[in-house]
């Protein structure tokens, strides 16, 4: 059976304590691979590995520095379909998503970043006749990156891009449930000669091997995306400890749908943004909020392509569902549904766990679910479920729907349909929400700042807020 090693020091080792957990695959259930139960003395090595590496790294001429990270990306392009089938496989997502979303963008984050920094300014102040201020940015050193199982590559690739771009070396965990394409990526990083010690990626639980990086001194900068109940521990013992956090945390994203909206497009793509890679999308819209005009009409029409979905075996092309990403979380969306008829709830669509024939007899799936009846006030509301679930509610005023739409403890995402190009901005503007997509979603630009208002995160990934978070910034002045 394949055994997922470390990447410490630019070699594949073995965990310390010799100790290995089993990697399920979640569209059949069995194990298929090992993954290093690392501890803190994992971490240790690590850090010892980037401590040696940072200053060649942080000096490195930055074309030279460029040219590294491009061929990282040159690698992942390569190496398209494996990586994409080993996605696939570890997380249970659809292999046509992994082909066309979480690959590409892995390569595209490596070549963002290598561009970026070849094209970085600084900016320089003059004081009257006194003197000429200037900012100087300098790497922190080393930065801890945390990243969850939905998104695998993809996330992993978004801190550490921009962290490795701007001169810092690495100490890296992907979440232990889809350690796989991160294990890839080491293997690409050594091909692409990426110096030892660079990037360093540590694998095992959170708690052993994510709470000795968050916790360690020489980790001055910790980028953490995942859940907010986790973001909040990793929040109380890196504050103590004066570290710059990024935190992206979870979400409970508002879909408004105004009656003069463009209907078959807001049609088709709600149910993307309801059910790409089985819900578990952190941008993914779970509360639907559809104006009475047309609520009768949007339901039994969005139920219709609901109950049409083809839910099946990542590994097909064709599929467009796959499996949810453990047995754990599979448990923890069907208690949800259950939740929701208990508060009243009516499952109009899917609700129950399901098993397509054959290889995937045992895997871990759940039908899309809509359900209708419930108000605001609702657990299945309020709480992330991070699933194929997704309420739809009725409503009349503009003023009504912005306040059900804020009215969760998280900001990360909204969308808006309507043609009414005032009422878009006036609306956009009123949402507390991080990212607003009128008329569209999930169109990203690297170049944007991306996070989350209230529980959903503190702080700005993407473009230069990337790059800013991983430098100190350092004013000089000098008399003139
Ligand atoms: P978790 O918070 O459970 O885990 C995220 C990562 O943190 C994993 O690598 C995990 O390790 C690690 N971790 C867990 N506990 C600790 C700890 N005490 N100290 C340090 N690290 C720890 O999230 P999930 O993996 O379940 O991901 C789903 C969540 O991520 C959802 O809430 C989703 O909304 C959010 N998310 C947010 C995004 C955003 O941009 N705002 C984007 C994508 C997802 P391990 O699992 O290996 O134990």
């Amino acid at each position: 059976m394949k055994k997922i090693k470390n990447y410490i020091g630019g070699k594949l080792v073995e965990p310390v304590s010799s100790k290995y957990m089993d990697n399920i695959e979640p569209a059949t259930g069995e194990v298929y691979s090992l993954i290093p139960d690392s501890d803190e003395k994992d971490v240790q090595l690590a850090v010892d590995a980037a401590e040696k590496a940072r200053h060649e790294w942080a000096t490195m001429p930055i074309e030279k520095r460029s040219a590294l990270l491009m061929k990282v990306a040159d690698l992942i392009d390569e190496n398209l379909e494996m990586l994409a089938k080993a996605e696939s496989i570890d997380n249970g997502k659809p292999i046509s998503l992994s082909r066309e979303v979480d690959i590409p963008r892995a390569s595209a984050n490596f070549r963002f970043y290598a561009a970026a920094i070849v094209n970085q300014s600084t900016q320089a102040h003059i004081t009257a006749d006194k003197g000429v201020n200037y900012t100087l940015r300098e790497p922190v050193g080393i930065a801890g990156c945390i990243s969850p199982w939905n998104l695998p590559l993809y996330l992993f690739t978004w801190k550490i891009a921009p962290a490795l771009a701007s001169g810092n070396c690495v100490v890296a965990k992907p979440s232990e449930i889809t350690p796989m394409s991160a294990f890839l990526l080491s293997e690409l990083c050594i091909k692409a000669g990426l110096p030892a010690g660079v990037l360093n990626i540590v694998h095992g639980l959170g708690p052993k091997v994510g709470e000795a990086i968050i916790s360690h001194p020489n980790i001055p900068a910790i980028s953490f995306t995942g859940g907010t109940a986790t973001g909040k521990r990793i929040a109380s013992i890196a504050a103590p400890m004066f570290k710059k956090l990024s935190l992206e945390l979870g979400g409970k994203n508002p879909n408004i749908i105004f009656d003069d909206c463009d209907f078959e497009d807001a049609l088709a793509t709600t149910l993307r943004s309801s059910f790409s890679n089985q819900g578990q999308i952190c941008l993914c819209g779970s509360r639907i909020y559809v104006q009475k005009g047309i609520y009768d009409k949007f339901l039994d029409a969005f139920v219709a392509k609901v109950k049409a979905m083809k839910v099946g075996d990542p590994l097909d092309s064709t599929t467009k569902t796959g499996a949810v990403v453990s047995a754990q979380h599979q448990e923890k969306i069907l208690h949800y549904i259950s939740l929701a008829q208990l508060e009243g709830g009516k499952i109009v669509a899917g609700g129950n766990a399901f098993n397509p024939k054959g290889r995937c007899r045992n895997g871990y799936f759940v039908q899309p679910t809509v359900i209708t009846g419930l108000d605001e006030s609702c657990r299945i509301n309020q709480e992330e479920i991070f699933g194929p679930v997704v309420t739809v509610q009725p409503f009349e005023t503009e003023e009504e729907v912005i306040a059900l739409a804020n009215s969760t403890n998280y900001g990360l995402s909204a969308t808006i349909w309507t043609q009414n190009l005032t009422r878009a901005h006036r609306v956009g503007a009123a949402l507390k929400s991080g990212i607003i997509w009128i008329n569209c979603w999930l169109v990203r630009d690297l170049r944007t700042p991306f996070g989350g208002m209230k529980q959903s995160g503190v702080g700005r990934e993407g473009g230069d807020d990337a790059l800013n978070f991983f430098t100190e910034a350092k004013n000089i002045c000098i008399k003139v």
